[in-house]
């Protein structure tokens, strides 16, 4: 299906709620829509070995947060790369580029004076500059400069009940060898406890623990009510609940469309 104005959508949801599986589902339902993800940014220049992936390098492994500078500038340049954004004057526009590209090849410090002078950007509205962010912004400082930098238009807020989430972890057995995934509802192995290519036994992952995900449940409520708070107030967001993600699929496309489908469609 068409988009008749760009869609810039952020998708928010617990651990476990299927946020990956909808924006996937969008990607092929409104192939416009691009995904941009600021984990796989960051892994880019980590698996590259720039000068900023050996900088955030240690942080990513440890699963702490990067500082918002790097991540910001991860961003603009991606925008403007992709000609989504543009400094809005012509000389803004030579003294952006020549910080970002001393940013994103040399150090930090160079990223921090760019945010701190930030100037507006114009957005381009066409349809192909739409786009699904991924892991970003994930904390309500990142929320307000993502504001300042690019109109998000649209955010979802997925909502499965916590008891049909811990059901679905808890029937999630694997075989470790080969990653293998087996859920003893909707996708049970042919004998019970044994993968169904080499036979032997299926066991649980690591952090499919009941407590672990518990914990991981409380703590994204914790996270994100401020992020939620925010985009309530400016009326962009939007509640979608489902006990399953094929339930939620449909009234989400639904929910596209109206907001931004091309109107022969
Ligand atoms: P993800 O693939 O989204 O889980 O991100 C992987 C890692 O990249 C995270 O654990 C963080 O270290 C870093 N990261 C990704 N996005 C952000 C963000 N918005 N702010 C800070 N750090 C981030």
């Amino acid at each position: 299906m068409r988009l008749r104005q760009a869609a810039r959508i952020i998708l928010i949801g617990a651990p476990g709620v299927g946020k990956g599986t909808q924006a996937l589902r969008l990607l092929d339902r409104f192939p416009q829509l691009s995904s941009l993800s600021s984990g796989n940014l960051l892994r880019d220049h980590v698996h590259n070995q720039t000068p900023l992936g050996i900088e955030v390098s240690s942080a990513m492994a440890s699963g702490k947060l990067v500082p918002d500078s790097i991540i910001l500038n991860l961003i603009i340049h991606e925008l403007q790369s992709r000609k989504w954004i543009q400094p809005a004057s012509i000389a803004s526009n030579q003294s952006l580029s020549s910080s970002s590209h001393t940013t994103l090849n040399n150090s930090s410090t160079a990223s921090q004076n760019l945010t701190s002078h930030l100037t507006p950007f114009e957005t381009s509205n066409d349809p192909l500059a739409s786009f699904i962010l991924d892991g970003f912004p994930r904390t309500i400082d990142q929320a307000q400069k993502l504001d300042d930098l690019i109109p998000i238009n649209f955010v979802v807020w997925i909502k499965t009940p916590v008891s049909k989430i811990l059901e679905r972890i808890a029937g999630r057995w694997i075989h470790a060898p080969s990653g293998r995934v087996y859920n003893t509802t909707f996708n049970k192995p042919k004998v019970e406890g044994l993968d169904d290519i080499t036979g032997e036994k299926l066991t649980k992952r690591q952090d499919d623990k009941l407590e672990t995900w518990k914990k991981r449940l409380d703590q994204f409520e914790e996270a994100n009510r401020p992020l939620l708070n925010h985009y309530s107030q400016k009326n962009l967001l939007w509640e979608v609940e489902g006990q399953s993600s094929d339930e939620i699929t449909p009234k989400l496309f639904e929910e596209v469309r109206r907001r931004f489908g091309a109107d022969d469609e």
